[in-house]
């Protein structure tokens, strides 16, 4: 499953992040996740906790924050919401969208013990 290596991928970096600090326990993770990352947020906090099992990172809170999806216009330069990926710009109505935001999936921060 596509979230399971994503989730193992983010419990990973977690956990070294923690062993760096010399922390042997992760209490909270926050997670940005934007709407065209082609994870589903709920899946993922599913996976994660499964990924999470015997590591310093089990039973950590994970707290994720969906982004909304943005774009530019490369004809007139509007900044404005997109819904997804093939939009056409409210401004001049070209198709020449670029999106800036919203593709995001990142570790915001942890909360170590
Ligand atoms: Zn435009």
């Amino acid at each position: 499953m596509h979230e399971m290596s994503i989730a193992m991928s983010i419990v990973d970096a977690v956990a070294d992040r923690a062993r760096q600090e010399g922390c042997s326990r992760v209490t909270g993770v926050d997670l940005v996740v934007g709407r065209l990352s082609g994870v589903e947020a709920e899946s993922l906090r599913f996976c994660f906790e499964a990924a999470a099992r015997n590591t310093p990172v089990e039973g950590a809170e994970l707290l994720i924050e969906e982004r909304e999806p943005s774009g530019t216009c490369d004809a007139c330069g509007a900044h404005f919401p997109v819904a997804g990926y093939h939009a056409s710009c409210p401004a001049c109505g070209l198709f020449r969208v670029r999106i800036v935001s919203g593709e995001e999936l990142a570790v915001k921060s942890i909360t170590i013990e």
